[in-house]
């Protein structure tokens, strides 16, 4: 059996940067808050936690304790100490959330991608530009902080789309209104093929040539991972996809590398590896998510080859 790691797969920029940053601060002051996982890994999550990286599910908590995320492996309550810091993640965050972190006394520091920064900037922008007759669409996952994030650039005021049923029935139910002028936006991790898709609908419904603004905003390291995967997960007998349960990334890359190749497994972490899935004369491919650590895929990978 062969084993081969994806060298395309791993953290994203915008996620490197965020830990890189993060660690630097957790080596001088030994702790740090996060609003949020940091990264939708629960292995690394776990790893930067023991560094002194706590996350905080909400700002909204009394200001004398916050919950710890049960998800990232902790239920105990957080104190807060002096001279507490803040980090916001890749995702970015609206900004009520800066002005809320400032009253609740923290010191922010903003590892927001720089991708993002600029989506979220544009989004403004179009706003202002096409006020006040103007839409906003997002194509993205309800309630995902990157999407929370672009939408509260415009005070809440972007109808957010997950996929083309959702988009048919907005624009049925009049909620998207195509006799107006809309700017629509992609969340940086979406399917480039589905949003090409959303749009091409769109602008066959629109009443008007011209009334369509499309922006081309997922992540260009998302879009050449999509290309760069399905030619890795065909050249493969069995992937085994790495990722942590709420990467939406993870999801959208993983069903791309089941579209391709059937034997697609998406495990989290070793224990989820189970042998049945591979015989001795297989090629074996280990790719992951714009969320997934190297380190993990290495692991992953390591363990496979010991078992034929
Ligand atoms: S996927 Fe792209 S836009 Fe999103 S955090 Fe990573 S580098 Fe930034």
């Amino acid at each position: 059996m062969t084993v081969e790691i994806d060298s395309n797969s791993g953290f994203c920029g915008g996620v490197i940067r965020a830990i890189g940053g993060a660690e630097k601060f957790l080596a001088e002051r030994g702790e740090l808050f996060s609003l949020g996982a940091i990264v939708h890994n629960e292995a690394e999550l776990a790893r930067l936690q023991h560094k002194g990286l706590i996350t905080l599910d909400s700002l909204n908590a009394a200001p004398a304790s916050f919950t710890v995320s049960p998800k990232e492996g902790s239920t105990a309550k957080a104190p807060v100490s002096a001279n507490k810091t803040l980090l916001i993640r890749a995702h970015g965050e609206p900004p009520a959330t800066y002005e809320l972190a400032r009253e609740k006394g923290f010191e922010v520091i903003d590892f927001t991608c720089p991708v993002v920064l600029k989506i979220q900037k544009s989004i403004r922008e179009a706003s202002r530009r096409h006020s006040p007759d103007g839409q906003i669409v997002i194509f993205g996952k309800i309630g995902h902080a990157e999407v929370l994030g672009l939408v509260g650039q415009v005070d809440g005021k972007a109808v957010v789309v997950e996929n083309l049923p959702q988009l048919e029935v907005a624009i049925a139910s009049g909620e998207i209104d195509i006799s107006r002028h809309i700017d629509i936006f992609s969340q940086t991790t979406k399917s480039p093929t589905e949003y090409d898709e959303l749009c091409a609908y769109l602008a066959s419904r629109m009443a008007a040539p011209g009334l369509l603004e499309v922006h081309n905003t997922i992540c260009s390291q998302v879009a050449s991972r999509h290309k760069e995967l399905v030619d890795f997960a065909r050249g493969h007998d069995v992937i085994v996809f790495v990722a942590g349960k709420e990467s939406s990334n993870g999801r959208v890359l993983c069903d791309l590398c089941a579209s391709v190749n059937p034997r697609t497994h998406k495990v989290g972490s070793v224990a989820e590896i189970d042998p049945s899935w591979f015989s001795v004369a297989d090629s074996v491919g280990v790719c992951g998510a714009t969320s997934t650590p190297k380190w993990l895929l290495e692991e992953v990978a390591g363990h496979i080859k010991n078992l034929h």
